[in-house]
């Protein structure tokens, strides 16, 4: 079986070490010259460190990933919050935080211990005919290939070319809200908690990242202007000190889904599959967990891979809706939703099992393990 994996991010990455365990050869490529330096996603569920656990990773990981204490609430003059038991998975902590870019480079570096075809860098899918497996591949400096491949894996991100060509819808909507994000140093904070700021302007959420720094999100409300690069205005919360910025960035979100994870032979994974708002952190989890079991389905044969694209799918609609619920109550303005929120915000750190499953929810056990 000719296999061609696209795209070498966090997804691409634990896919290729995946076959290569279970013995599939394939090719892999990724149009960029480089990684991404950027931190990008930092939770790493118990859930994903379950998947991770056959590849080696969780030791790696472990080594270098912060776990959060718990979370703090910032409720005006109120400062409450509750502490995670990291017990909602038998043997992993609930989440980690880890930079993506250390993710990456823990799996990359776990690839090549392991023998697995490189990740050829500076190759680009250009285009692809899903009935047949024809595929046109562009080399960095223009030289294209021609090649035919039983299987195109399409890691390939939230604008997937295998999607696209595939004839897969992406159903969903964009978020109207803004998000600006920025790595810095912070005072004020208690150390290694989440931090909350809900509120009616731009809710904020702090999080400590390994090292000492700390990320902040701030997502404006509907309608506010574009901020002006590098603008640290929207990321000011009471009592917190944020500068020595080391990356600052502006964006927007939708929530989609793929129509079908397969279509000839083309199969679509990670944010190629399915994209959500980036409340609870579940985007490159869910992705790693759809690698790791696509690799088990395609060799367990015909019958498994559609038992794959059918309980993938129904994972990424309910973490969907549910982080859709989730953004709309932290950041609804309506006096109803306001009201619901100063409520529930108040009553979870007092109230054992709602704590419980919050956290559950963080590390991903609040769905079923992949098949
Ligand atoms: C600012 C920001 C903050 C985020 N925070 C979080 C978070 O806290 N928690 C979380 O879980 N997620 C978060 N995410 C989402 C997370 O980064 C993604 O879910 C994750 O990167 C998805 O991994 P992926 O491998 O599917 O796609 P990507 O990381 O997008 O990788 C796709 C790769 O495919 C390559 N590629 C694309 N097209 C082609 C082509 N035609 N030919 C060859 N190569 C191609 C690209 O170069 C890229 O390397 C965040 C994202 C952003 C932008």
């Amino acid at each position: 079986m000719r296999v061609l994996v696209v795209g070498g991010g966090p997804v691409g990455l634990a896919l290729g070490l995946a076959l290569h365990r279970q013995g599939i050869a394939f090719r892999h490529i990724d149009r960029l010259a480089a990684p991404s330096p950027f931190s990008r996603a930092l939770a790493i569920q118990a859930r994903t460190l379950e998947a991770l656990e056959p590849l080696g990773l969780v030791q790696p990981i472990l080594a270098e990933a912060l776990r959060p204490r718990g979370v703090r609430l910032h409720l005006g003059a109120l400062e409450t919050g509750f502490a995670f038991d990291h017990a909602r998975h038998p043997r992993f902590p609930s989440v980690v935080i880890l930079p993506q870019s250390r993710t990456e480079a823990l799996l990359s570096a776990a690839g090549a211990a392991a023998g697995a075809p490189q990740l050829e860098r500076g190759v680009e899918l250009a285009t692809l005919d899903a009935g047949t497996g024809q595929v046109v591949l562009r080399h960095d400096g223009g030289r294209e290939e021609a090649a035919r491949f039983d299987r195109v894996l399409g890691a390939d991100g939230a604008h997937s070319l295998v999607r696209k060509a595939a004839g897969i819808a992406f159903e969903g909507a964009a978020y109207e809200e803004r998000f600006v994000l920025a790595d810095g140093r912070a005072e004020g904070l208690a150390p290694d908690c989440l931090h909350m700021f809900p509120g009616r302007g731009s809710a904020g959420f702090f999080f400590p990242l390994p090292g000492g720094s700390w990320r902040v999100v701030s997502a404006l409300p509907p309608g506010a202007p574009a901020p002006a690069e590098g603008d640290l205005a929207p990321l000011r919360y009471p009592g917190v000190r944020f500068g020595e910025v080391a990356w600052w960035s502006a964006f927007r979100t939708s929530h989609r889904i793929a129509d079908r994870y397969r279509a000839g032979c083309a199969v679509v994974l990670g944010d190629a599959a399915h994209i959500h708002s980036p409340a609870g952190g579940q985007g490159m989890n869910l992705g790693i967990q759809d690698a790791c079991s696509l690799a088990l389905a395609l060799a367990r044969g015909e019958g498994a891979l559609e038992g794959w694209a059918a309980q993938r799918r129904a994972v990424a609609r309910m973490v969907i809706a549910r982080t859709h619920a989730m953004t709309r109550g932290m950041l609804g303005a309506s006096l109803p939703v306001r009201a619901l929120r100063a409520v529930a915000l108040r009553l979870v750190p007092v109230l054992p099992p709602a704590r419980r499953r919050l956290e559950g929810a963080l590390a991903g056990m609040d769905y079923p393990a992949p098949l």
